[in-house]
């Protein structure tokens, strides 16, 4: 485990020892520490190569530069029971609780294709070839990638290693394809446009997060609330995150920290014509099957600690996450 120094203090953790078995509870306990104080922890040698992740990058840009009527062709719904499809909140985000930002990001989402609760939304067949067969075949890479960390989350609990598999056999998981257009720096540094806002995963149990080199990732200090530091980017790094849905499971004992885009590290002068680079980001939210019920984890409550969560079944809780309190930001 590596710290990186001068930033948000988030460990970087070689995933191979766990998943050639040579050495996994060192592993596992370094992916459960840093759940557990940061929230956040790269994986390095994660089990999705760098030609996987380029080949999903180039078809997310292959979807991205078609006009906006095209995109529209795949329109994620009003809000509601659906996050499926393309949605621009260009101008259109707000959170709770924040001042009105104009927001500049449009997204594509999608998930398993036999969801008849979520139905995927694709653009008509022909336009963009292969991006319906590219984002499937990464959407399943992504879940065998999670499956393996939810081995170690286990093993590192103290839990037998398909604890939490148990609770995921359905894939009822999200693949969110970003981009975030080229704006003024000094518009991301004084707020007056955003990225993303700060938030917290609530649906999710954890997030796989690939970005590209553009940065701007910053996680709140998890001692000093309002401090942002960064989480650059790191090559061949997948960055994994604790979600709120994680954080009750595990009653408390696992942190889920608040996150937002802004931007990228540097001088003003040291971006041409003072505009941040557009930005390309993919995140994979892994969220326990819809008909599971959610209660703390043994081993996290006791007499002394007790339970502070009722159980819940997962529709119940993820359904809230589609309320406009936390609508399309997570
Ligand atoms: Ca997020």
């Amino acid at each position: 485990m590596t710290l990186v120094p001068g930033d948000a203090g988030i460990p970087i953790v070689d995933f191979a020892p766990f998943l050639d078995g040579s050495n996994k509870q060192v592993v596992a306990d370094e992916i459960l520490s840093s759940f557990k104080h940061v929230g956040f922890v790269y994986l390095l040698n994660h089990g999705m190569s760098r030609e996987q992740v380029a080949k999903i990058f180039q078809k997310s840009k292959e979807f991205f530069v078609q006009p906006v009527e095209v995109k529209k062709l795949a329109p994620h719904p009003p809000p509601g029971a659906i996050n499926k499809g393309y949605y621009s909140s260009l101008g259109r985000e707000k959170v709770i609780g924040s001042p009105i930002t104009p927001t500049a990001r449009e997204q594509f989402q999608c998930g398993r294709e036999d969801d008849a609760e979520q139905p995927n939304i694709w653009l008509p067949d022909g336009m963009v070839p292969g991006f319906r067969g590219s984002c499937m075949e990464f959407f399943w890479l992504c879940y065998e990638v999670e499956l393996n960390i939810l081995r170690a989350l286990a093993l590192g609990l103290g839990l037998t290693e398909d604890y939490f598999v148990n609770y995921h056999r359905a894939a009822d998981n999200g693949l969110r394809l970003l981009r975030y257009p080229s704006v003024p720096v000094d518009a991301l540094r004084n707020g007056t446009v955003g990225r993303i806002s700060a938030h917290s995963d609530y649906a999710s149990i954890i997030t796989l997060l690939l970005q590209d080199e553009a940065g701007g990732l910053e996680i709140e200090d998890p001692d000093v609330p309002g401090l942002f530091r960064p989480a650059p980017p790191i090559a061949d790094a997948l960055i994994v995150n604790s979600g709120d849905f994680l954080m009750r499971w595990s009653n408390n004992t696992i942190r889920s920290t608040v996150h937002r885009v802004r931007a990228p590290l540097g001088r003003t002068s040291d971006h041409s014509d003072g505009m941040a680079p557009e930005r390309y980001s993919i995140a994979y939210f892994c969220t326990a099957d819809m008909d599971t019920v959610v209660d703390c984890i043994p081993g996290t409550w006791n007499a002394e600690r007790p339970r502070i969560y009722e159980p819940i079944m997962a529709r119940e809780y993820v359904m809230k996450s589609l309320s406009p309190k936390h609508k399309m930001t997570q």
